[in-house]
């Protein structure tokens, strides 16, 4: 599983400007999609050199007592809770303030690694910059500058240290059959969903692992064919039945997108939807993971809300329309062997092999019918192209003057190889590399 890095401190230390920096989208195309609505608070860190969960509790103020600021301090507590390594930040320039004291008192209780951060110590000597904090009895100080990025890789590097590569990481992605998350948020129908699924078949083999930090996987067979369920729900079995006990987490959400191949994200049809909804759609676009959108509670609508819904959807989620919709009744059952079809296309599309001489020719088509457009005196030119990665599938294109390519002629692009390889079900990533 992904480490998740919990950013805390009080206002104005600058976490929000640290958390951009860690989660800065490697490919700013993602970030650029019109109409995605990303929660800033969650993302998945781009610095270093490995894969991790970043959350930003700038807002959830985490010793507050009352009203707002005590919901937020909930959020905060969660986030804590559910942490692998607390990052806490104070102020090299204003020096340690009540605030923090009350604050590292306390991260003293959390049974989780703390790491204080000494922020804005550009142009500061670190030595000097830390040396007041180390009263605060949380071991060394290191000193960074969120805004100038000074000492992030180290920190990063340092913080990640403890946390062994995922040996079933390498296992998992040579497994050839689909890994399953189905995330939503609350009462939209996941455990029914999960129900409905696994119900009359065979769970293979039933693994129940003590703590609660370890993701659930859960292995099933449905017409001879193999799955893995990743839990997100916090699923519990009940006799025969699963049920979802924990509470929602986002944190746990987006472990399990990150673990699966082929995200189902489930939206219930009888209510709008909701920023929630467009965050865990974010989420999905991008992590780069196959997805379906099964709407559920189709048998509880009436047409005039089915018509509504789906309006809501074109516009709210029109990010997500490379992915199939469908209109089902977990609880009836009706649409949930539709939904695993489509679920084995998407895996089928994201896990393709694309061949150079096909990729290549379907870029000159793509470019023969409308050229990049000129960048100053330089027009792009685009040579060749062979896959890069799976899962999403990345097409890397040879070049020169590629630095500039707009945004638009991307998706052009990405539009034709998805057509030309009917990708079903999976964003598709561009790369470029240009020769000097
Ligand atoms: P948050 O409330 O903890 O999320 O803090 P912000 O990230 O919003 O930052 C608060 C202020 O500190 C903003 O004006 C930032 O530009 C500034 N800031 C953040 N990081 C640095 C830094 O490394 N150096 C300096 N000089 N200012 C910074
Ligand atoms: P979760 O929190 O996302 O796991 O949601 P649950 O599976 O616990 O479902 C929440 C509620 O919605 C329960 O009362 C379910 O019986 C109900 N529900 C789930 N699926 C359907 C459906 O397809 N149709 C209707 N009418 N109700 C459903």
């Amino acid at each position: 599983m992904k480490p998740t890095l919990v950013l805390v401190g009080r206002p104005n230390v600058g976490k929000s400007t640290l958390f951009n920096r860690l989660t800065r989208s490697r490919d700013a195309l993602v970030a650029d999609q019109p109409g995605l609505t990303r929660d800033r608070h969650y993302g998945i860190g781009r610095v270093g050199e490995r894969d991790y969960l970043v959350v930003d509790t700038a807002g959830f103020d985490p010793v507050a007592k009352d009203g707002i600021m005590h919901e937020m301090a909930q959020q905060a507590e969660q986030a804590i809770a559910e942490a692998d390594a607390l990052l806490f930040l104070v102020d090299g320039r204003v020096g340690m303030t009540p605030h923090d004291q009350q604050i590292a008192e306390r991260l003293r209780r959390a049974d989780r690694p703390v790491y204080l951060v000494v922020n804005k110590a550009e142009g500061m000597n670190r030595a000097v910059a830390a040396s007041e904090f180390h009263a605060l009895g949380l071991g060394d100080p290191l000193a960074i500058s969120a805004s100038h990025g000074d000492g992030v890789k180290e920190l990063v590097a340092l913080v990640l240290e403890p946390f062994p590569q995922d040996a079933d990481e390498a296992e998992e992605t040579r497994d050839k059959s689909p890994r399953i998350a189905i995330v939503g948020r609350p009462n939209v129908g996941k455990s029914t969903l999960v129900n409905a699924l696994l119900g009359e078949e065979r769970v293979i083999a039933f693994d129940m692992p003590g703590t609660t930090r370890d993701a659930i996987a859960i292995p099933f067979e449905r017409n001879g064919r193999k799955y893995t369920l990743i839990d997100t729900a916090g699923l519990r079995r009940r006799g025969k039945v699963f049920e979802a006990v924990e509470k929602f987490s986002v944190i746990k959400t987006l472990q399990a997108i990150e673990r699966c191949n082929v995200v189902v994200l489930v939206l219930d049809a009888a209510q709008d939807i909701s920023d929630q909804d467009a965050h865990i759609g974010g989420f999905v676009l991008d992590s780069g993971r196959a997805l379906v959108v099964a709407v559920n509670k189709w048998d509880a609508v009436d047409d005039y809300r089915r018509e509504r819904i789906k309006a809501d959807i074109s516009r709210k989620l029109g990010f997500l329309s490379f992915a199939r919709f469908h209109y089902i009744s977990a609880l009836k059952g009706s649409g949930v062997a539709v939904v695993l079809k489509s679920v084995d296309a998407a895996f089928a599309a994201a896990m393709s092999d694309l061949s150079t001489p096909r990729l290549t020719r379907t870029l000159q088509v793509a470019v023969a019918k409308q050229a990049p457009p000129r960048h100053g005196v330089f027009r792009p030119k685009m040579r060749y192209a062979h896959q890069g990665g799976s899962n999403p599938p990345v097409v890397v294109i040879h070049g020169s003057a590629l630095d500039q390519v707009p945004a638009s002629y991307v998706r052009f692009l990405e539009r034709s190889f998805i057509e030309a390889f009917k990708l079903q079900g999976t964003p598709l990533r561009i790369q470029f590399k240009t020769a000097h």
